[in-house]
């Protein structure tokens, strides 16, 4: 659909050359950076062609690249900051715990408080683990599944994301690794069917309440019962992931759709920015924690680790309901600024939404989900005309909005992305 591929398949893209023009330290970083680190960087999601930018600086709802380009930032670290940049009482609390050590091999009394109110929000919760990642937190949730069931293998949605462990690589690649199994998203017939006929394998049903990844698709209410209830007669431990969606109410999606599954994992902004991830559930499932017991070693160096604990208790207490609120009415203006423009310019632009989360997709009639890794011509061009305009936004069309955007800025954001909208409907129109 795009025009200019030259004889070397290179696209002559006028928005690839505006990009490559204004972020020339970016390419340089890039290019330094391509010598040492495998494939140029260190993270999936945080790269994109040409080259990702090398940001500098952050603070509350804007980011500066090495070449002193602004943007407002409307991806937040993939939901982790809640609170924006350098949100003043985190940047209070972290630094005040620095001050008395970062890390020690003992306990600190800031992993019980953010436990305490985790478990206060999320009824199903009775105790958590900590982790580093939600990567983690999956690799417990599975641990605590194959250890009581004494099974081995997975079953998880196609398109799902649960983090870069290889048991759930399927989801989002479609490469078959034989340990898991795969069923469609709001299919419950399909995941009854799995659960028929390979349930005594299967140790674990990990499930998103949002597929997150796949690109903003709610699961319906019916679909996770449904899934839970064949979870539990095949003897399995159903595992909601809400890493992404535990912003979007006080108890997270759970709360919303009032179901309790046997273990929750999150992630992302329970940190306050820093690298975190959890398992909780039941008190008898995470029995298998008991020390005394033995059946599950869970170790880990910096798990707990008093920083992001005390940013993390920060970062949840702050995100009140009237907050939850506010920023699902910004991402109400902004989608429906987002949908204006792209009508304006006649592109195929959809936007769903579950509060503070949406997914642009530049395609024709109902998103369907996508892999992870997948962002169309299109959405990869409209990605860098909103960063040539001062908006950043994952690749994949991902923006999740934080508490310090105001509904200026919000405005803003819309005629940015306007202006990016109006580039692409030249690139992309039939005469150019
Ligand atoms: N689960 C979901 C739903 C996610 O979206 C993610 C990351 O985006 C993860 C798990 C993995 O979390 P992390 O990137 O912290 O390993």
């Amino acid at each position: 659909m795009i025009a200019h591929a030259d004889a070397a398949g290179v696209t002559a893209s006028r928005i690839r050359q505006t990009y490559l023009d204004r972020t020339g330290r970016s390419a340089a970083a890039f290019e330094r950076a391509e010598r040492v680190l495998a494939g140029g960087n260190t993270r999936q999601s945080a790269f994109w062609r040409p080259y990702p930018l090398t940001i500098s600086k952050a603070s509350g709802c804007h980011l500066w690249d090495a070449d002193d380009n602004r943007y407002i930032d409307l991806l937040n670290n993939y939901t982790a900051l809640v609170h924006g940049h350098c949100y003043p009482p985190i940047v209070e609390a972290v630094e005040r715990q620095l001050r008395n050590g970062s890390c020690w091999a003992a306990s600190a009394i800031e992993q019980v408080s953010l436990a305490e109110q985790i478990t206060t929000r999320i009824p199903s919760v009775d105790q958590v683990r900590f982790a580093n990642s939600g990567s983690e937190a999956a690799n417990l949730a599975l641990t605590i599944a194959r250890t009581v069931t004494g099974r081995d293998k997975v079953l998880m949605a196609r398109h799902g994301y649960h983090g870069s462990l290889i048991e759930f690589e399927s989801g989002h690649t479609n490469r078959p690794w034989t340990m898991t199994y795969l069923a469609d998203y709001n299919d419950s017939g399909d995941f009854r069917q799995v659960l028929a006929e390979h349930g005594d394998e299967i140790a674990a049903v990990f499930l998103e309440p949002v597929l997150g990844a796949g690109g903003i698709i709610p699961a319906d209410r019916d679909f996770l019962l449904a899934v839970m209830d064949a979870t539990r007669t095949a003897g399995a431990v159903f595992v909601l992931d809400e890493v992404l969606t535990f912003r979007l109410s006080i108890g997270g999606m759970q709360g919303m759709l009032d179901i309790e599954p046997d273990l929750t994992m999150l992630g992302k902004f329970i940190g306050g920015g820093h690298p975190v991830g959890a398992v909780g559930g039941r008190r008898e499932l995470m029995a298998a924690f008991d020390p005394d017991d033995g059946k599950i070693f869970h170790g880990g160096t910096f798990n707990g680790n008093p920083l992001t604990m005390a940013a993390g208790a920060v970062s949840v207490a702050e995100l009140t309901g009237g907050r939850i609120e506010r920023m699902g009415a910004l991402a109400e203006r902004l989608r429906a600024g987002l949908l204006e423009a792209g009508n304006s310019f006649k592109l195929p632009l959809t936007v769903n939404h579950v509060g503070s989360l949406m997914n642009l997709h530049f395609s024709a009639g109902e998103p369907t989900p996508k892999a992870h890794r997948g962002a169309d011509d299109m959405m990869g061009l409209f990605h860098l005309a909103a960063l040539n305009s001062g908006v950043f936004i994952a690749p994949r069309g991902l923006i999740a909005l934080s508490t310090v955007l105001t509904e200026e800025l919000i405005d803003e954001a819309i005629d940015r992305c306007a202006a990016a909208m109006s580039d692409v409907a030249d690139e992309c129109s039939p005469t150019t």
